[in-house]
């Protein structure tokens, strides 16, 4: 395999320069498609940046913030409960540490690879930039697939897993929090085994239990977050999310509280879905509809078909990947709220939304939308909230948890929740005259991926060359 190195940085032109390091990246990194895609879109957005910041090029910032600082991969063996050994693989990415301590989740799913929690660690490093919070970006996981698993599987599981993370791993180093797959239970028998081994009870982990160290409104926090930001990029053009359909996918933690906050601020969702398939009810989900999933998804861990068989006015739209796009996304409504997993809409779902009069595109999910469907947005001058920006409630809040847990103290719900709204109201408002200053107004991709960055390689200007 030829290696490629970029020439005399100097004397590059700034599309000459992004051009090589794309070229740079999907070399060193091959089959690793998720996050060719992350790195590309961050990158397009770059090009407005250099013209601007020669410097940028010079102390070669983007080959180096494509670089994790240090990947850990590892052997997770645990026993299931007939005894069977049973064997998966465990990562950790830590991405960048400019700015604060990695910090990113864990996520637990057969389809974890190198390069899917690659892709997300390198989200996560500009995501916890615009937080304004003093955190660096990592991610990680396993291929474990904690469905139909015991809860005794599940923890000899997590315990062998964190085993081996914790020598990696600390509330000044590196602080793991959950992710698909990863909620509340997991976080717990995580936590138990890192405080046996290191004999400490430090906060190395967000998203824990009320009574041992958790924040409030951190389970609510991605969902809710999201909303607010879909509410502050309504307010710009004077609407608001009063009397909107909206679809939302998934029917996970985001979701959930996706469709909370969407009802107490008027609106009316309609869709749930997993990898099996979609419920669509025409009546709009209710308090009372939403408690019964909560009660299906995580007391019972069921599956979603089932609202079919309680509420029968709903209909339910198995996953068909032959159809070459998903029904959700076709069903007539304002909004859309992706908050199951990556690449859930692809150019064919993008233009059935925007034919259908969606005008919103709040992304719960990471990186949900494929970069063709992403154009299409921003042609369609779709209100098109990034995942980066939009979700980041969730990190934010549990850069919340991190500041309770160093003063030993925990806030109330109003307080998390108000500090809460008020950074995602910032982030919107950096995205939205950071489009502006870069030539791009309303392009609030760009504003994501440029205010996010300039922090991060400014830190990394500062720092020389670590
Ligand atoms: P959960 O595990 O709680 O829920 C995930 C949901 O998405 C489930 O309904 C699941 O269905 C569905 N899903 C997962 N993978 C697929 C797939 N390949 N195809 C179709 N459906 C799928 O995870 P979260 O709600 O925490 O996470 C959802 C998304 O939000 C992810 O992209 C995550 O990275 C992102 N996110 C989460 C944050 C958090 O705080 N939790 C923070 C920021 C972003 P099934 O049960 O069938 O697998």
């Amino acid at each position: 395999m030829s290696v490629v190195t970029t020439s005399q940085p100097g004397i590059k032109t700034p599309g000459n320069y992004i051009n090589d390091v794309m070229t740079l990246v999907k070399t060193k990194n091959p089959a690793e498609p998720e996050f060719h895609q992350a790195v590309q879109e961050v990158m397009e957005s770059l090009r407005l940046v250099l013209d601007r910041h020669p410097e940028y090029i010079s102390a070669r910032i983007l080959e180096r913030i494509t670089e994790p600082e240090r990947v850990f991969m590892f052997r997770v063996p645990w026993f299931d409960d007939q005894g069977n050994i049973q064997i998966n693989r465990g990562f950790r990415i830590q991405m960048n540490s400019a700015i604060g301590p990695y910090k990113g989740g864990l996520r637990f799913h057969p389809s974890v690879n190198l390069g899917i929690l690659k892709f997300l660690a390198f989200e996560q490093v500009f995501k916890n930039s615009l937080t304004t919070l003093p955190m660096g970006g990592g991610k990680g996981g396993s291929d474990f697939d904690p469905k139909g698993k015991s809860d005794n599987e599940v923890m000899r599981f997590c315990q062998s897993f964190m085993t081996e993370l914790c020598r990696h791993i600390g509330p000044d180093t590196d602080v793991p929090a959950g992710d698909i797959g990863v909620g509340g239970r997991e976080i717990g028998f995580m936590f138990g085994q890192y405080k046996r081994i290191r004999n400490e009870f430090t906060g190395v982990l967000t998203g824990k239990g009320l009574n041992w160290g958790g924040s409030l409104i951190r389970p609510e926090a991605t969902g809710y977050g999201c909303v607010y930001f879909a509410a502050e990029m309504l307010k710009s053009r004077k609407d608001s999310l009063d009397g909107k359909l909206c679809l939302v996918s998934g029917s996970g933690n985001v979701s959930q509280y996706t469709v909370e906050k969407l009802l107490d601020l008027g609106a009316k969702p309609l869709t749930f879905s997993d990898s099996d398939g979609a419920v669509y009810d025409p009546d709009g989900i209710t308090r009372e509809k939403l408690a019964w999933v909560m009660e299906l998804k995580n007391a019972k861990r069921g599956r979603i078909r089932e609202y079919t068989d309680q509420f029968k006015k709903a209909i339910f739209m198995p996953t068909d990947l032959k159809l070459g796009y998903n029904p959700l996304w076709n069903v007539k409504a304002d909004c859309a709220f992706p908050s199951a997993t990556q690449n859930e809409i692809n150019a064919k779902d993008a233009t059935n939304l925007i034919n259908n009069g969606v005008t919103v595109v709040a992304e719960g999910a990471n990186m949900p939308s494929t970069l063709e469907a992403t154009k299409l947005f921003l042609e369609a001058k779709v209100l098109y909230g990034p995942a980066k920006a939009a979700n980041a409630g969730g990190v934010a809040t549990s850069g919340l948890e991190m500041s309770q847990n160093s003063a030993r103290l925990s806030w109330t719900r109003e307080e998390v929740d108000d500090r809460l709204h008020k950074i995602m109201i910032a982030i919107h408002k950096t995205c939205f005259e950071t489009a502006e200053t870069y030539g791009t107004p309303g392009n609030l991709v760009n504003g994501a991926n440029i205010g996010g960055f300039l922090k991060v390689a400014n830190a990394m200007l500062d720092q020389g060359l670590v």
